[in-house]
């Protein structure tokens, strides 16, 4: 995936600390490749697990805007939302700076 230009510079991402209760997946679709920024909100999203290691699992049903494909997500969190493991169907996760590019006009 090369050939994206490196815009990640310019775009100067801020506001991230503006919502501490956010945690935000970036995902590309399969089917079609467009990109989704899915947000989990620790107070309301995620469910409280006991059992093992894992204190929290997110599930979110993720719908891009170009072919509306579902993708289902299931992220596992420990007690300080760090991720343990991640799936995704349907699609793939992607990195912050692969998202920005995705949504920068290409020239
Ligand atoms: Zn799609």
């Amino acid at each position: 995936m090369g050939f994206f230009k490196k815009l990640a510079s310019v775009l100067s991402p801020k506001g991230d600390n503006a919502d501490p209760y956010g945690i935000h997946f970036y995902v590309q679709c399969d089917r079609c490749g467009a990109v989704v920024d899915a947000r989990a909100d620790r107070r309301n999203d995620l469910s409280r697990q006991y059992e093992g290691e894992c204190a929290f699992v997110w599930r979110k049903g993720i719908m891009d805007a170009r072919c509306f494909q579902l993708m289902r997500a299931e992220v596992h969190f420990d007690e300080r939302y760090n991720i343990l493991s991640q799936e995704l169907t349907g699609g793939r996760f992607i990195t912050k700076e692969e998202y920005e590019q995705s949504k920068a006009p290409q020239t």
